[in-house]
């Protein structure tokens, strides 16, 4: 069999653990057997990252910026635990965050739905995919407790000395205050990533605030997401038939609920925060969730929303049979493979990618899959498998 062909490379971020001992059964077992893979291999692994000092990290962000599409393992952020069982020598950042930072991204986070997973809205049909603003507001926060009575003012120094100030409370009595911040250029990236995802995926954009309540701060985002909108978007969305359309964000609750889903809500940091999980755990399961973060100047790094897994890593080191579901991570192989081929015009790659998404959901269908799912299905007799005959079965479908 002539394998499908590819041109540009994408950029491999393999990872720890668990994740790491699937991203290999997925490679082997479901892409490499059928496409001449091109990557750039960046091993995100920590042992990798603490041997150079975390630059393996940077190169491979810088990489995603060069070649525009990524495919990132999940990897171990670590903690005082962790330097401990690694010998590390610091406690490196988070990767997400570090590449994050670099693409200026947004996170687009959608469930994986099967007929045999029902969500717990009933009206939920379509998926909703989430696009979460990743910088500032309280994740950027000052706080001060107050003691003593006395009154707190926000003070703005230009840089000729001039001040600007504003009175926040006359405290009489002890209390809290805090001071957060949002940058009117981060909310256009954000902006422009919420409209370019909506109109990559042909889906109409959702977005809510409190600009009712928060005269100045939601309402620079509101304002900020139109003009880009009217200047930027309106003709392409009105030539595709989708729409956007902002509303209060309890308006959005009530009207999300009541949905049958099938759009992006851009929401600001937290409410992606406390919404994402409301979400996720509606339709399912977070193994069961596309995660792709999209920078505003066209790169895509797709992931997997979960972590690496450790407790059935430790069990998978013991030699005991692990059922870990793998879905997310082919998901992310599957989306970056159609996007490369979607960016270089190779039909059979992107053709490819929907075969292999639809031999997984297939495969969960006829009631073969591991056991966080087989707990939660409305199958009667699900087969639980392991974590490698649950590959080997999607597998066999594709070939
Ligand atoms: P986790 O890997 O998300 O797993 C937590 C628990 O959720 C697991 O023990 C398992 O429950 C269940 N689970 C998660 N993914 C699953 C899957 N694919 N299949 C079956 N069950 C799944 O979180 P963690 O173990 O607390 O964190 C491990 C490491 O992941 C940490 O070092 C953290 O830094 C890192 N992390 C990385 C990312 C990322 O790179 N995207 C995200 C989050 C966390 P049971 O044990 O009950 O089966
Ligand atoms: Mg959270």
């Amino acid at each position: 069999m002539d394998k499908i062909r590819m041109e540009t490379p994408l950029v491999e971020m393999d990872g720890d653990e668990m994740t790491r001992v699937i991203w290999q059964m997925v490679k082997d077992q479901l892409i490499c057997p059928f496409v001449d893979l091109k990557t750039e291999y960046y091993d995100l692994g920590l042992e990798m990252r603490d041997a150079t000092d975390d630059a393996v990290t940077v190169e491979s962000a810088q990489a995603t910026k060069r070649l525009g599409v990524a495919v990132k393992c999940a990897t171990i952020t670590p903690n005082a635990a962790r330097v401990e069982e690694y010998g590390l020598k610091q406690m490196w950042k988070s990767p997400n965050g570090t590449i994050r930072a670099l693409l200026d991204g947004t996170v687009f986070r959608a469930p994986i739905m099967t007929k045999c997973i029902e969500p717990y809205v009933r009206t939920w049909k379509r998926p909703i995919t989430l696009a979460r603003h990743a910088y500032g507001d309280i994740y950027r926060n000052t706080e001060l407790r107050v003691e003593r009575p006395g009154k707190v003012e926000l003070v703005h120094t230009a840089s000729d000395g001039t001040e600007t100030r504003s009175l926040v409370h006359e405290f009489a009595d002890p209390g809290i205050v805090q001071g957060v911040h949002n940058l009117d250029g981060s909310i256009a990236s954000f902006a422009r990533a919420s409209m370019s995802f909506a109109l990559d995926t042909e889906q109409d954009l959702w977005f809510g605030a409190k600009d009712t309540i928060s005269k100045t701060y939601d309402h620079r985002f509101k304002d900020i997401f139109q003009e880009i909108y009217d200047l930027e978007y309106k003709e392409h969305f009105e030539k595709e038939g989708i729409s956007y359309f902002y509303t209060l964000i309890d308006d959005i609750v009530a009207r999300v609920i009541r949905s049958e889903g099938g759009f992006v809500w851009a929401c600001k940091n937290y409410d992606g925060d406390v919404m994402s999980d409301m979400v996720s755990t509606a339709f399912g399961s977070l193994a069961m969730m596309t995660s792709v973060l999209v920078s505003p100047d066209g790169a895509w790094e797709y992931e997997a929303a979960h972590g690496t897994v450790q407790r059935h890593y430790y069990k998978h080191l013991a030699g005991e049979e692990t059922s870990t579901n793998s879905v997310a991570t082919i998901f992310a192989w599957s989306g970056a493979l159609r996007k490369r081929g979607e960016l270089d015009g190779l039909d059979d790659l992107a053709a490819f990618a929907d075969r292999l998404e639809q031999a997984t959901i297939d495969t969960i269908e006829a009631g073969e899959m591991t056991g966080d799912l087989a707990a939660i299905t409305t199958l009667e007799n699900p087969v639980r498998l392991s974590t490698r005959e649950f590959i080997e079965a999607i597998a066999g479908r594709l070939s």
